[in-house]
């Protein structure tokens, strides 16, 4: 039996031919479009502007499939973060950041991972499975649902490498950015990378306008390897190719994301060898101490360190910026989801 389409994976384009192929006008199509996407309602009896018969052939012949809301753990600084149950009964994670006027969304795009970065907790679970358009989106429907937060950026830093997944992504991104769903344009979205570099180039070659960020953590070779196993692949003068090529496509700055692992990446040497690998590109640099991880021996680095590091960037004029920390206590922050580790 071919399964039913899932409606909020479903384009307002796809959404019209389907409604019309049941003999409907097309602004009915828009309005399924907007009660799913827009008011992110996941009932069909509340669609209360659409005919009942629609409202039939759509809970006979369509689906919203159910994401659960297990668990909400409530950090010092206003983040959340939220333990979300699919219908398969699979589990992810996604965490809301909370900004003086604003709110961030940090999503995952798969289930586990399989690249398996040696300072990430979701790394270290492997990869289960992709989550499908419907589900990336559906974590902003149903965290909107449940805090009324009007969420301005999305980035997709939660669990998984959002390039493996990239066709489910990119529709992701389509979906959020039209108007008529929850207007989140692609300036307003960040997609976060250990390096994948033909997936780089495709998102070049689609003229994205999201903010790239890599997962950077070293400015050797033999260091990344070892930190970012993707590298051995990928190594860092082609990566930066590919980099060089979304900004010419984009017109966007790269962000570079460095975390600070003590004794590991953080001597004057490394600062010295970041400078020089990114001195001339039109990059920015976020540093972050490290967030710890259960199972695993690193130690982000302390303040006296890190500032040195800043400094030998900031002194070779690189855009840098220090990030803080957020929701590290509730195991929230960068690297840290892993929603089999949350049992006890
Ligand atoms: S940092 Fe990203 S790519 Fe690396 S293991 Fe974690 S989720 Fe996967």
């Amino acid at each position: 039996m071919e399964a039913k389409p899932e409606l909020r994976g479903l384009k307002k384009e796809e959404m019209v031919t389907l409604v019309k192929n049941w003999g409907e006008p097309s602004f009915r199509g828009e309005q399924v479009f907007h009660w799913v996407q827009a008011r992110c309602q996941d009932d069909f009896e509340k669609m209360h502007t659409l005919p009942g018969t629609l409202r039939e052939q759509l809970a006979l012949k369509t689906c919203i499939p159910l994401i659960r809301i297990e668990r909400i753990w409530q950090g010092e600084d206003g983040t959340q973060k939220f333990l979300l149950e699919l219908s398969d009964g699979e589990k992810i994670e996604s965490v809301l950041l909370k900004h003086p006027d604003h709110y961030t969304l940090c999503i995952s795009s798969q289930v586990g991972c399989r690249f398996k970065c040696r300072f990430c907790a979701t790394g270290k679970m492997g990869l289960k499975r992709n989550l499908t358009p419907g589900e990336i989106v559906g974590q902003v429907h149903v965290i909107y649902q449940n805090t009324s937060c009007s969420i301005r950026n999305v980035v997709f830093m939660g669990m998984g490498e959002p390039l493996d997944n990239l066709g489910a992504v990119k529709k992701a991104i389509d979906l959020l950015g039209d108007p008529k769903g929850q207007n989140i344009g692609q300036r307003r979205i960040t997609i976060s990378t250990c390096g994948l570099i033909p997936e780089i180039n495709k998102l070049a070659a689609h003229e994205l306008q999201c903010v790239l960020a890599i997962s950077l953590h070293a400015p050797t070779d033999d260091l990344r390897s070892k930190l970012v196993p993707v590298n051995k692949k990928y190594p860092l003068d082609e990566l930066l190719k590919a980099c060089r090529n979304y900004f010419s496509a984009s017109g966007r700055r790269i962000s570079f994301e460095y975390a600070l692992m003590d004794g590991v990446n953080d001597s004057p040497q490394h600062a010295h060898q970041l400078a020089a690998l990114l001195g001339k590109f039109p990059a920015h640099i976020n540093i972050l101490p490290a967030n710890p991880i259960r199972g695993r021996d690193f130690r982000g680095t302390g303040e006296k360190k890190l500032k040195r590091f800043v400094g030998i960037l900031e002194a070779s004029s690189l855009p840098v910026t220090v990030r803080k920390a957020r929701g590290q206590e509730i195991e929230a922050a960068c690297g840290q989801l892993n929603p089999l580790e949350e049992e006890d």
